[in-house]
Formats: C-alpha cells, sequence, structure tokens
C-alpha cells in the first residue's frame, strides 16, 4: 500500500466525459489499496473567462476580490469528482482551501503556502475515504481566499505530497510526459524518461508551463518523487508511465542540452544616457523590487562616453507599465530616457551536463546566427543559457536549436 496524491489538470477535467474517465483512474489506484488524496484544477477555459471578467470591470481590481473569483472554478470540480467517485462506490469527500485547510500568505493573486495540517486527513484516511482538494487556493491568516498564481493546482498537489509524506506526486495532464520542448510547438520533440530537479525547475521557470515553477522548488526541498503522466490514455500512476522528476544522482543519463524552453511573456526595458557612477543599479532595482517586480536577465553596457551607461533588462510583460511608471518617477533617471519592447521572446536551453561540456553556448551562437537571427540579451548559469530574440522569429529559434542539439533522437 502506497500513499499517492493525483492531480488532474484542466484539460483533463474538461468536461463530464473526462471526470469520469479521471474517475475511474483514480478508482483503479484505490482498489489496488492506496491511500489517495485527489486534487483538481478548474475545467479548461474556466478560469480564463473568470479573469476576463473582473478586467471587463476593472483593470485595477482589488487582488482579494479577483482571488474570490477565481478560486470558484476548483470548487466546481472538486464536488464533481466526488459525485464521481462515489457513483463507483468511493468514499470521497470534497475540501476547499479554507476547509482543509491550506494555509497561505496574503500576497493575494501569487499567494505561497505556508503550511497544512494533516490530522483530519489522516483521520479521514484510516476511514479509507479520498479525498478531493480544490486546487489553486488557500486561507491566509485574515481568513480570505488566495490563489497560488496560474497554474498554481500544481502546487497544491505537490505541497499536499510533501505536507503527506505521498510516495509520489502523480501530474495527470494533456501530454504523456515532459518532453525536449513544447510538443504543440516542435512535433519532432522527444519525451524524456526522468529529468532533475534542477532542470525541470529551469524548464518551468523559462516557460515550459507542463508544470509550475513553484510546484518544481517545492519537490525539489522536500524530495516529493513527482510524476507527468497523462489522463487520456489507459495507463494509471503506480504502472509508471510518465516521466519522473527526481534527484540528479538517480539519473544515469547525464545529457548536455536536456530540453528548450521559451517564454513570449516578458518585456525588455533598456534604459539609456544612466549616469555611471557607484550606487546606480541599486538606486534603479531597489525601487523596482519595492513594486514586487521580478527582473531577470540585467545587462549594463560599457560605458563609452566615461560619465553615462545604458542598463537593459526584461521584468513580465504584465509588470512593464508599472516597471516604467517607477523608472519615471526616479530623479536618478532624469536625465535617461526609458525604452520598453514587448516583442521579445526568451529562448533558453538547459542541460545539468553543461557543468562539463563547453560549447554549448557558442553552438546556440552559431545557429541562431545561421538563420539570421539577432541576440538582443544573453544571461547564463551553469546549467542554462538564455538569449532574448525578436518575438516573430521564436518558433523558428526553437526548432533549429532542437535540430543543432539533436534533441530528437532517442535517449541511449
Ligand atoms: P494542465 O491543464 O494539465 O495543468 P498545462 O496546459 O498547464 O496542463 O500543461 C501542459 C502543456 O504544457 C502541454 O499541453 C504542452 O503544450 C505544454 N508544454 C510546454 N513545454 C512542455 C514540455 N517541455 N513538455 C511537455 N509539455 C510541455
Ligand atoms: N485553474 C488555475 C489556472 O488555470 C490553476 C491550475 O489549473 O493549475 O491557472
Ligand atoms: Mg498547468
Amino acid at each position: 500500500m502506497a500513499r499517492l496524491v493525483l492531480k488532474f489538470g484542466g484539460t483533463s477535467v474538461a468536461d463530464i466525459q473526462r471526470i469520469e474517465r479521471a474517475a475511474e483512474k483514480i478508482a483503479r489506484e484505490y482498489k489496488a489499496g492506496h491511500e489517495i488524496a485527489v486534487v483538481v484544477s478548474a475545467m479548461s477555459g474556466v478560469t480564463n473567462k473568470l479573469v476576463g471578467y473582473c478586467d471587463e470591470i476593472t483593470s485595477m481590481y482589488d487582488a482579494r476580490e479577483y482571488d474570490t473569483v477565481v478560486s470558484s472554478g476548483e470548487q466546481v470540480t472538486a464536488g464533481l469528482m466526488a459525485i464521481a467517485l462515489q457513483k463507483r462506490g468511493i468514499p470521497a469527500r470534497s475540501w476547499l482551501g479554507w476547509q482543509l485547510p491550506i494555509i497561505c500568505d496574503d500576497i493575494h493573486g501569487k499567494s505561497r503556502i505556508l503550511d497544512i495540517p494533516t490530522d483530519e486527513i489522516e483521520k479521514r484516511f484510516k476511514g479509507e475515504e479520498v479525498l478531493v482538494l480544490a486546487g489553486f487556493q488557500g486561507v491566509t491568516e485574515k481568513n480570505r481566499i488566495a490563489t497560488l498564481g496560474r497554474g498554481g493546482s500544481d502546487t497544491s498537489a505537490v505541497a499536499l505530497a510533501a505536507a503527506l509524506k505521498a510516495e509520489r506526486c502523480d501530474i495527470y495532464t494533456d501530454v504523456d510526459g515532459i518532453y525536449t520542448t513544447d510538443p504543440r510547438v516542435v512535433p519532432e520533440a522527444r519525451r524524456i524518461s526522468q529529468i532533475s530537479y534542477d532542470e525541470m525547475l529551469e524548464l518551468a521557470s523559462l516557460g515550459a508551463k507542463v508544470l509550475q515553477n513553484r510546484s518544481v522548488e517545492m519537490a525539489m526541498k522536500n524530495n516529493v518523487s513527482l510524476q507527468v503522466l497523462s489522463s487520456f490514455n489507459d495507463e494509471i500512476g503506480s504502472d509508471l508511465p510518465g516521466t519522473l522528476v527526481t534527484k540528479e544522482e538517480n539519473i544515469m543519463e547525464k545529457p548536455v542540452v536536456s530540453g528548450i524552453a521559451f517564454s513570449t511573456k516578458e518585456a525588455k526595458i533598456s534604459i539609456l544616457n544612466v549616469p555611471d557612477e557607484p550606487g546606480v543599479a541599486a538606486k534603479i532595482f531597489e525601487p523596482i523590487s519595492n513594486a514586487n517586480i521580478i527582473v531577470d536577465m540585467i545587462v549594463q553596457d560599457v560605458s563609452s562616453k566615461g560619465n553615462v551607461t545604458g542598463i537593459t533588462f526584461v521584468v513580465p510583460k504584465e509588470d512593464a507599465k508599472k516597471a516604467e511608471q517607477v523608472l519615471s518617477g526616479l530623479e536618478i533617471l532624469k536625465d535617461a530616457e526609458v525604452r520598453v519592447n514587448q516583442d521579445v521572446a526568451k529562448i533558453s536551453v538547459v542541460g545539468i551536463g553543461m557543468r562539463t561540456h563547453a560549447g554549448v553556448a557558442e553552438k546556440m551562437f552559431r545557429t541562431l546566427a545561421a538563420k539570421g537571427i539577432n541576440i538582443g540579451v544573453i544571461a547564463a548559469t551553469e546549467i542554462k543559457i538564455s538569449v532574448l530574440i525578436a518575438q516573430d522569429y521564436s518558433e523558428l529559434a526553437v526548432r533549429a536549436l532542437h535540430d543543432a542539439y539533436n534533441l530528437e533522437q532517442a535517449e541511449v
């Protein structure tokens, strides 16, 4: 007998037929004698619709009320899934974030889980009950509903698996595992059988939405064994048909490049004519950070005239306006010019083998150059290289790089 957390994403619960199909899989795991907690997303499209309702009234909505609205999608699927399980003779009960509770901080819209008390769950497991938790939501210490950021049901599932010390957390979705890049963009993408937490965290943070990056971070910290698998075929998680996200030491094959991620969700901000003097970077980035804006890929030019320089960095598109406002109010930039470019894409190659192999960056630059693609900004860590290019070239770049690193070739 094992303790399992099974998460079903939006497309896996998109209609009643799919909910019943998911319930069948849960029933098979339950009948094999496992203790089961299920986490569900809203039916696909529902969260976008709910976000749209808020936007229709105003783009300046109160984040607490946004959370009240957008958390409602998961309530529907939790109840429906419990009904589908009960129909199969399984004692199941739905739980909302405030009921369990999933305690989280009050950064509404991007809240983080702080604690999940497990006494009630343990009691229910003893009574052989299946728990069905509404994903994506928790309750703050001020007793308000908060949501965990888009894609946050993955994090609900991993947090629950960590709290319950589950043997495995199975993320059922619309693809049968993690691929070398998004298989919807590159049909030649290859399924990976195992991937390290570090690589998956980079891929997820750099745009691969198959797992929310916070869920990978949490799995890594708590050593949760994570499997990504399809909800559309006949296999169940215990057959281990999907991709396992695990510790680096468990992985036999350490490819130089494991995957390619891309994102068009960022904007490039360039500041020209910045005074080249000590403390200027702090004066720019402190107010940006105080405004809760996450910055990436910072580059400072070599000062050509001696007393002024240029600084370029990347922020999420939705924060670009706010960043521009913050910068326009800074005394230090009174003679500077701020330019925002929304038309960019970030392309990243990721692999733990890069630590010990040279030439990965050179191949990336050469491949992009051969396609006539200009590189705006470059950033690297020991296991990833990211470049910023014009958004129109993003698919071409991903396909060319996938080919250049031979990622379509089968694992050996
Ligand atoms: P869910 O609704 O189940 O949470 P998501 O849409 O959030 O599913 O994530 C699954 C999608 O992630 C896939 O349909 C696929 O298009 C996309 N994706 C992006 N990068 C990858 C990758 N490297 N491997 C697999 N899927 C990826
Ligand atoms: N329903 C939420 C979203 O669409 C959470 C999730 O599906 O993970 O972002
Ligand atoms: Mg998702």
